[in-house]
């Protein structure tokens, strides 16, 4: 019989590298014991736990040498493009050109948790004005800054219009510094009126079309950028094949969530499946090997599901879970307190959907920046939310709040208006900073009292 997956903690994961290795476990150079990213400073690997799958050592290995990667890069010679904000669209137009690679610099954000405030990008930032009535994404200033975390990219693009202040605030505040920024507009996305034509976009949302004709010639502009720096043109049969790539990667993701948020028992951890997710906005540096590491996740969970076992023992509470949350160890935490993820809105679930195929290219694209449900209404957003819930079946919600983020203020009400329409089910707000040991017995409270309130509605 299949032995049932364990989480593991650093130590743990070192001695069955060990075990693996002896054993001939073949894996891309990349790949080694996770203690070893100790020694660049992210601290916080020692307080977490990992699925003990190959795929789940690959894929955290993919994660943890994303700036080698980008460093390796430069080396060779490609030309790198530091996207900000738009989360999921300007790197499939980058990648589609071959010698390109896009990476976000926002994904700072999880610097002071990964290293544990212990590089004092926060500090760089608070010096800069930009202090904590900002979200985490003022680390970026501080990587800026240092220069010790990613390379300073030959090409810097951020999305504007739509977008929340913290952001279009810290990003102003970057050009200030000396980094030229390639501004591209997406308009707030507003219900089509009465006899407008209007697209129905990756989805579900409705836009008007002129407003995903305006993206388009948007996006226009920055692929003029992308091939000047490429060096080549961004073609019809260019962006065709990156887009069919994208949804190669997008289709492998959706299998995943299918599998990990409905199966019961859960077959893959919410730690795990957060990274998988994240890897869709711009493929941790690296396509190709994007699409093999969530392959080789998805092949553990298939046979994880047709043996029957899973990561947490059968019924666990079914959360769906909004916003990314600042410290990983949370994702641990949910766990811990007898529940798992059933769902999420990680702030990108554009970058989630299958661009369209059957359109021109660059307007599916525009159709799909379109769709971040980020730059709409939140009421947009709280229903796409409450279809999710229904097709996960999941049976809670957490709202995450992200400390200082503009549109954390008021979301939580309005996600929990919107549910309460038609669903009695109970939802918690929780803040969770980068580093949440202080608060973490308030967290556990929260979550194990969620946990509780859901275990008394189910039917005995
Ligand atoms: S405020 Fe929210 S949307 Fe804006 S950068 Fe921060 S986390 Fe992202």
């Amino acid at each position: 019989m299949t032995e049932a997956p364990r989480q593991l903690t650093l130590e743990q994961w070192d001695l069955r590298y060990l075990q693996l290795e002896q054993a001939g476990l073949a894996h891309p150079s990349y790949v080694g014991p996770l203690s070893r990213h100790l020694a660049e400073g992210d601290l916080r690997l020692t307080k977490l736990r990992y699925d003990d799958s190959p795929a789940a050592l690959r894929l955290w290995n993919f994660l943890l040498t994303e700036e080698d990667r980008l460093h390796e890069a430069r080396r060779r010679g490609k030309r790198i493009v530091g996207t900000m904000k738009d989360l999921g669209t300007i790197p499939v137009m980058a990648y589609s050109l071959g010698d390109l690679v896009a990476f976000y610099p926002d994904g700072a954000w999880w610097t002071p948790c990964v290293m544990e405030n212990s590089t004092g990008l926060l500090d760089i930032a608070d010096s800069m004005g930009i202090d904590e009535s900002f979200c985490p994404v003022r680390a970026m200033l501080g990587a800026f800054v240092t220069c010790e975390h990613f390379p300073i990219p030959d090409l810097l693009t951020c999305s504007v219009g739509a977008t929340c202040d913290d952001f279009s605030a810290i990003a102003q505040r970057l050009e200030g510094l000396g980094h030229r920024i390639l501004w591209w507009e997406v308009p707030h996305r507003r219900h089509p009126e009465e006899g407008e034509d209007a697209v129905r976009l990756p989805g579900g949302f409705l836009a008007p079309k002129g407003l995903v004709a305006f993206v388009e010639s948007e996006l226009r502009r920055v692929g003029r950028a992308l091939e000047d720096l490429a060096g080549r043109s961004l073609d019809e049969a260019r962006l065709r094949a990156g887009i069919a790539r994208t949804n190669r990667i997008r289709q492998c993701l959706a299998d995943l969530r299918d599998l990990a948020y409905t199966v019961d028992p859960c077959p893959m951890p919410a730690l795990e499946m957060l990274i998988a997710e994240m890897l869709a906005i711009h493929f941790c540096s690296d396509q190709d090997e994007c699409l093999a590491v969530l392959e080789d996740l998805l092949a553990e969970v298939r046979e994880r599901v047709i043996a029957g076992i899973g990561v947490s023992g059968p019924g666990a509470v079914r959360v769906f879970w909004v916003n990314p949350v600042a410290d990983l160890r949370v994702m641990n935490l949910l766990e811990q307190c007898g529940a798992r993820v059933c769902g999420t809105d990680y702030l990108f679930a554009h970058a989630l959907d299958l661009i369209p195929e059957d359109r021109p290219a660059m307007e599916a694209l525009a159709m799909q920046a379109l769709a971040d449900p980020m730059v709409g209404p939140a009421f947009d957003r709280a229903s796409r939310i409450r279809q999710d819930i229904a097709r996960f079946r999941s049976e809670a919600v957490v709202v995450c709040r992200i400390p200082g983020a503009s549109h954390c203020a008021w979301e939580g009400r309005i996600i929990q208006e919107v549910l309460h329409q038609d669903m009695d089910i109970p939802i918690v707000e929780i803040e969770v900073p980068p580093v949440s040991d202080s608060v973490a017995a308030t967290l556990r409270t929260r979550l194990e009292a969620l946990v509780e309130t859901v275990r008394q509605r189910r039917p005995r």
